[in-house]
């Protein structure tokens, strides 16, 4: 696997030039996990990364959407055979979709335990407001033999990242995360080698406009700086992670 940068969370087909992104990205070397949040927005985003060097599709059903669309859990498990990619998905309790937790919990469940009787997918996970409760999904219905899990934009505390650390999970964390003093002290304190990066665009900014991956750069640049270390060490030290996370998912890193 060659050196290079890693937005491992981003949503490339919320943008208006989706290809163009898909071909910068290819381009750059940029290794990029675009994600879905809805499985209806999966075929088009699988054509677009199907012939693709270095940007994968993840396969997914957000949180936020499951109490208008949890019935589309059925399209995902079509699906899943066409990917090694889970994503987006995960438990979102904050005041906007705190009503949808129950609904979110079963989708949540499901997704969990499809993925674990499937065996070596990678999953993408939202857990806002959630940390403990989706922990307690994965520890109940995804051992780390079955699939493996990072944790996006992950705000539970340092206790909290130590659980997700004993369960093989990872850790995708971006700029506006590292600029957090709260999330600085806990991303701190993780084991580096289950570090990754994400912009998780175009839901973060880079000074007046959405991130695009290639500002992923300025996620390893505060990393370096937090981890008193320099941008390609940084750099060298997450795509060794990935090649490790890929490697333990039974997916060529190459
Ligand atoms: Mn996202």
């Amino acid at each position: 696997m060659s050196q290079g940068l890693i937005d491992f969370h981003c949503h490339l087909d919320l943008y208006p030039d989706h290809p163009a992104l898909v071909d910068e990205c290819e381009r750059l070397g940029l290794r990029t996990l675009t994600v879905t949040t809805t499985p209806k927005a999966w075929p088009r985003n699988h054509a677009l990364a199907s012939q693709t060097r270095y940007v994968r599709a993840a396969l997914g059903l957000h949180p936020q959407l499951v109490a208008d669309r949890a019935a589309e859990v059925s399209i995902w498990e079509l699906h899943l055979d066409e990917t090694r990619y889970v994503g987006e998905v995960g438990l979102d309790a904050g005041p906007r979709f705190f009503r949808s937790l129950d609904q979110q919990k079963l989708v949540f469940d499901h997704v969990l335990k499809t993925c674990s009787r499937r065996g070596g997918k990678i999953l993408t996970v939202h857990s806002i407001r959630a940390a403990k409760a989706v922990l307690d999904a994965v520890e109940a219905h995804l051992p780390a033999s079955r699939g493996r899990v990072v944790l996006h934009w992950f705000t539970g505390s340092t206790s909290e990242a130590r659980r997700a650390t004993d369960l093989g999970c990872y850790f995708s964390v971006n700029a506006e995360m590292l600029r957090n003093e709260r999330a600085k002290s806990m991303i701190a304190g993780l084991p580096i080698d289950r570090v990754l990066t994400e912009t998780d665009g175009p839901f973060t900014r880079t000074g007046d406009r959405p991130a695009r991956p290639a500002d992923v750069a300025t996620a390893i640049d505060l990393l370096a700086d937090l981890r008193r270390s320099n941008r390609d060490a940084t750099a060298r030290q997450v795509t060794k992670n990935l090649r490790t996370l890929l490697i333990a998912a039974d997916i060529d890193p190459d």
